[in-house]
């Protein structure tokens, strides 16, 4: 075969397997970075063992790895927060029976450390809103523990819920409470969160599913460990574009919540190790496509302790916030069975219209739905500063959210490549 025949023919070939294979290309890298970033060796990105600078480490690599520029020398951007943390093994025995963090309880994240055996006083909702006996209960949990039993808020009206939230909300956090701690029994699925704070006294939430009989005593060994100022960072480079005069910015927050105890990791394959895969995803392409713009990529930290990280690179820009042409950030990308939402869609419409007008050209995703501003994640702290951009989520598919069981092998990546594609061909014709 003469070569310019062979030329002719490999060109036509790459044209028709080409962009499939560059696609499955990106499937596959999300794929692998959502196994690292979301493995128990990264122990669930918080602030016990390290595991929020082993996740930067890791972006930090990647970025080097496709030649970003950084600012100031560095892809790091560091601040300080301080954090209460669970490192330490933790113990809540009932009945002989010894509970499983995660997934028979939580502690609220706040809690401090409690050690002993303790009687249980247990409070329903109907004697919370009974004053009197409420009173007398709270008496007699004088330096027990003091329960409350499941409810069913459909059962009370507004006002009464208003007050069995007030009363909890009494137990968990305020120092007069008598009882040396408070136990939350549910039959709601169990969700964590972070915490900057510790509270004068634990709170246990206990699934009502994890107990064989009753709750009458209980033995505890509960270990938490706050630290006051915690050196943690953002993870920023960025790609020259064509044009220099202004900026895209792609967001995504890298950090979870960490480990209850030594068993019980959170692994945030959906949160947000998926987001940051579409980050690298993003980065990865832009470095081998020059963008039209220069194009920042940034992976927060600390979002789950409350927006910590954006609100410090936002107060401490690396470059001007006014530059910004249009941000995404990307928060829960692992599903889409059901589309994506677009939050900040009804505040910047005409981005919005365009980028349902690409998905249906191109037909990629089975939804592009609207949602009006919401602060709900790190894209709030740029809207506060007036910075145009989107906060896209997926829709469907698992419901694992906040909890021991949003981990790798089950988050399905259902529309990462069209969500992918769809993103580069917005930004792409940006003007
Ligand atoms: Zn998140």
């Amino acid at each position: 075969m003469s070569s310019h025949l062979f030329k002719i023919i490999f060109a036509i070939f790459s044209f028709l397997i080409l962009p499939e294979s560059i696609s499955a290309q990106d499937l596959k890298y999300a794929r692998e970075t959502v196994n690292i970033l979301g493995s128990d060796s990264l122990k669930g990105r918080g602030y016990a063992h390290n595991g929020d600078k082993l996740a930067a480490d890791f972006i930090r690599r990647e970025f080097k790895k496709f030649c970003l520029k950084n600012f100031n020398s560095s892809y790091y951007q560091e601040f300080e927060t301080s954090v209460n943390t669970f490192p330490d093994p933790q113990s809540v025995v009932i009945n002989g029976k010894e509970l499983e963090a995660g997934k028979d309880y939580l502690l609220d994240p706040g809690s401090p450390s409690l050690k002993g055996s303790f009687d249980v006083i247990s409070v329903t909702a109907d004697e919370i809103l009974d004053n009197a006996k409420f009173v007398n209960k709270l008496r007699v949990s004088s330096g027990q523990l003091i329960a409350v039993l499941p409810f069913n808020k459909s059962n009370f009206s507004k006002e009464q819920n208003e007050q069995l939230n007030g009363v909890i909300n009494f137990l968990k956090y305020h120092p007069q409470n008598p009882s040396k701690g408070t136990i939350i029994l549910t039959n709601d699925k169990l969700t964590w969160a972070g915490s900057v704070r510790q509270h004068p006294k634990p709170t246990i939430i206990i699934h009502s599913d994890s107990l064989d009989g009753s709750l009458k005593s209980l033995k505890l060994d509960i270990k938490s460990s706050f630290i006051e100022k915690y050196t943690t960072q953002n993870v920023i480079g960025f790609v020259e574009g064509k044009n220099t005069d202004s900026t895209i910015v792609f967001i995504s927050h890298y950090d979870h919540l960490g480990m209850l105890g030594p068993q019980a990791i959170f692994n945030g394959a959906n949160d947000n190790a998926s987001g940051t895969a579409m980050l690298l995803s993003l980065a990865k392409h832009y470095s081998e496509n020059k963008p039209n713009y220069n194009t920042v990529f940034i992976a927060f930290g600390a979002e789950e302790l409350g927006l910590i990280g954006s609100k410090y690179l936002t107060e401490n820009p690396l470059f001007p916030l006014s530059n910004i042409k249009f941000l995404i950030n990307f928060d829960l990308a692992g599903t889409g069975d059901e589309g994506i939402q677009i939050v900040n869609g009804s505040v910047y419409r005409e981005q919005f219209d365009e980028l349902v007008q690409i998905n249906e050209e191109l037909d990629l995703l089975p939804n592009v739905k609207i949602r009006g501003a919401a602060c709900n994640s790190d894209h709030c702290m740029f809207d506060q500063k007036n910075v145009p951009g989107f906060y896209i989520y997926t829709l469907g598919g698992i419901q694992a959210y906040h909890d021991v069981y949003d981990r790798p092998e089950t988050l399905p990546l259902t529309e990462f490549e069209d969500y992918h594609k769809l993103i580069i061909e917005f930004i792409d014709r940006l003007k």
